[in-house]
């Protein structure tokens, strides 16, 4: 069902389309405000939303514009989180590199693919205990306050949330000495993540 972005009620539907290409909002009943404004929004203004972090955005993007699902998660999501995964492999790998070329210590002597494996298998890892983590602090958190949670709806929420991380190749393709501020994305992706979390 859909819901207000504004107050998370549900409501009936959105918005009501007149002719083609002519919609009117639908009010939401409870808080008044309309349902759901990015109906109306291009992508842009969306992810200017998400860079500052409204809740609404989130409640958007999770509820209204993905098809609702009772578990399992997006396979756009699923790619998106795929993404962000090889996004973080690159990161570590070109970091180790730095870090072995300053210390004057030769790099890992072994097969570039070995390394490419094992740096794959430490990033899944850390995306697993990630999930797993807050889906546990969640859980003692809201334990008795619902009785279902929806851990597929905090699978969507982290990736999506952790879009910041794209930003890091940016950085990486302006300015390799750049990276040493990469902490500040890290922690614009954790308070995007506390956000959606909580818009929910
Ligand atoms: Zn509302």
């Amino acid at each position: 069902m859909p819901t207000c972005v504004e107050c998370g009620a549900p409501v009936t539907n959105l918005y009501t389309e007149y002719s083609k290409g002519n919609i009117r909002l639908t009010p939401c009943e409870k808080c008044k405000k309309f349902a759901d404004k990015y109906v109306e929004h291009d992508f842009v203004i969306i992810f200017i939303d998400m860079l500052l972090h409204k809740p609404q955005v989130y409640r958007h993007l999770l509820f209204n514009r993905l098809e609702y699902r009772d578990h399992g998660i997006d396979p756009n999501v699923f790619k998106l989180g795929i993404l962000l995964i090889l996004f973080d492999v690159y990161i570590k790998w070109f970091r180790l590199e730095k870090y072995y070329t300053a210390s004057n210590i030769p790099f890992i002597e072994q097969p570039v693919f070995l390394q490419y494996l094992y740096i794959l298998f430490l990033c899944v890892i850390e995306f697993v205990v990630f999930q797993f983590g807050v889906r546990l602090a969640v859980s003692f958190y809201i334990g008795d306050k619902y009785a279902i949670i929806k851990y597929n709806y905090i699978a969507i929420a982290l990736i999506i949330s952790s879009f910041g991380k794209i930003l890091l190749i940016l950085m990486v393709i302006w300015d390799y000495n750049g990276l040493e501020y990469s902490w500040l994305i890290n922690i614009v992706v954790l308070t995007s993540n506390v956000e959606a979390l909580a818009g929910n």
